[in-house]
């Protein structure tokens, strides 16, 4: 017991171990910890039904952790803050920040309020090896192409931190006084939500295990491994980290006492795009809803609400996408490769606007990230930093021959399509009658026919962006 009450204001940062500003406030104090479902972002991103599915179950799993002392509140964070600390004569109100744009501001805005109080306010680097103003060229301007800022920029400069241990001793404030509601400790799932809930290891003891699994097994084949959605060869960390029940310096360090390979040096440089993207995300705050390349706010996207509803449902006619989109609505989640070639459907053969896809994603995908999911699809319209050329168009057929070359991943999502043989299973439509007739396909009715011709809509796609790119030299 204390004398000192100081807050820990939950964010993206789940978790007890290497948790910078809940060990500071640990430290001599009595803490209330707290979580607030921010009212004022509604105007910004409100989170998808997958994000909030794993929230809930990850806010109960961190309660138990804190023997059920975590507060649960809904509203304007400032005001909730504001008055816990002013009605318990709070010392400290501390937290580790987060980087979307309006975050940003508003924990200016929270931090002058609290301190104009004499109240102690800090912040910490919870979620980032590197700080986003820490990485800029030698001008002061930030980095927007990947590999110059990960090798000259984040590995020229200092090494990330070692990671904190859990605090050995966390005394919690007693008889606090409550002026706003809590919320209950309950989350009622809908049954999507319990359906893909069964794919999900969640909390910070499910992260660590994760971890260690795939440093036991999978990374000494990542570098190969990650490309094939069967093989089993990457983390899963990516929900686990976005809502911080693991941090990077966590995974970082460990990696970095294994001995150093191609894949431990490939799997850095992905947690690295990731922190590439929330440097893209600070410095260009807009790339959220517009396009950083400003030339293609000027691309002709088609507005087709049918074809976009085929794509969500899975029910493309073209294997490898329908695979894709079936598996992240049946669990949640989406293989990276899968993404790549379901993103670039989307945005070029089917010419639909990259942001209809980020939708999507964001509503469905437990790691739905706006960073990682912004920078990931601006990257595929090629609307973006290092965006993969206008002329880059993946071929969902070659991709699958390449990719899932004994069918494993497409019969998993595609039952309709299991007995096909393996030489027409990633283009059916050009089966003949005899073989769909021997594994029960009938095109058109237990499995589409392609929505869209995929040599001519690459041809159409091309002639898109190259009118974009004459015009931007013109
Ligand atoms: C269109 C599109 C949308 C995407 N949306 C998201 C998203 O909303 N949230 C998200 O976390 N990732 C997103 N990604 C990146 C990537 O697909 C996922 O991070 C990855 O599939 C997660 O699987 P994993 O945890 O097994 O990754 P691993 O291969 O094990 O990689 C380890 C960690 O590195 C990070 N990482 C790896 N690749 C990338 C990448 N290309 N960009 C950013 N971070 C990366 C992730 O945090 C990941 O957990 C998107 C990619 C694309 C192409």
């Amino acid at each position: 017991m204390h004398s000192k009450f100081t807050i820990h204001w939950f964010r993206s940062d789940l978790r007890l171990a290497d948790n910078p500003s809940f060990s500071y406030a640990c430290k001599n104090a009595d803490i209330i910890p707290v979580y607030i479902f921010d009212e004022t972002n509604k105007a910004h991103f409100p989170l998808g039904e997958a994000s909030l599915t794993w929230l809930w179950n990850s806010l109960i799993l961190l309660n138990n952790s804190l023997s059920d002392k975590l507060l649960i509140f809904k509203g304007n964070p400032m005001e909730i803050l504001l008055t816990l600390a002013m009605e318990n004569n709070v010392t400290g109100v501390f937290w580790n920040r987060c980087y979307t744009p309006w975050q940003v501001s508003q924990d200016t805005t929270i931090k002058q309020k609290i301190r104009s109080k004499k109240i102690e306010c800090k912040t910490f680097n919870g979620s980032l090896l590197w700080e986003p103003w820490e990485v800029l060229k030698a001008d002061g301007t930030p980095y927007k192409v990947f590999t110059p800022y990960y090798r000259r920029g984040c590995l020229g400069t200092k090494l990330p931190r070692t990671p904190l241990t859990t605090p050995k001793k966390i005394s919690f404030a007693e008889n606090i006084i409550l002026k706003q509601p809590q919320l209950p400790k309950t989350f009622n799932q809908l049954k999507w939500q319990s359906k893909i809930l069964r794919h999900a290891l969640i909390g910070e003891k499910n992260a660590e295990k994760k971890l260690k699994t795939f440093l036991d097994s999978g990374i000494f084949s990542y570098k190969k491994g990650r490309d094939f959605p069967s093989s089993g060869d990457v983390s899963k960390l990516a929900p686990n980290l976005h809502f911080g029940e693991i941090s990077p310096n966590q995974i970082c360090s460990k990696v970095k006492n294994m001995p150093s390979s191609e894949n431990t040096d490939n799997f850095m440089s992905e947690l690295a795009w990731r922190e590439f993207s929330y440097y893209l995300l600070y410095h260009f705050p807009k790339i959220t809803k517009q396009n950083l390349r400003s030339q293609f706010d000027r691309f002709p996207w088609i507005c087709n609400p049918k074809d976009l509803n085929a794509w969500k449902l899975g029910k493309t006619g073209i294997p490898m996408v329908d695979a894709g989109m079936r598996e992240l609505w049946e669990t949640g989640s989406m293989h990276n490769r899968l993404r790549m070639i379901v993103g670039s459907f989307l945005v070029k053969n089917l010419l639909i606007d990259w942001r209809s896809g980020a939708r999507w994603f964001w509503d469905c995908l437990f790691d739905a990230d706006l960073a990682s999911n912004t920078a990931g699809w601006q990257w595929i319209a090629g609307s973006g930093a290092d965006a993969a050329p206008y002329y880059r168009i993946f071929n969902p057929v070659l991709q699958g021959k390449r990719f899932d070359p004994e069918g494993k991943y497409i019969k998993k999502y595609i039952p309709e399509l299991r007995k096909l043989d393996l030489k027409y299973l990633f283009a059916p439509w050009e089966a003949p009658p005899s073989i769909l007739n021997k594994a029960g396909v009938i095109m058109g009715k237990t499995y589409p026919y392609p929505i869209v011709n995929l040599s001519t809509s690459r041809k159409t796609a091309l002639e898109a962006f190259k009118v974009l790119k004459n015009n931007a030299s013109n």
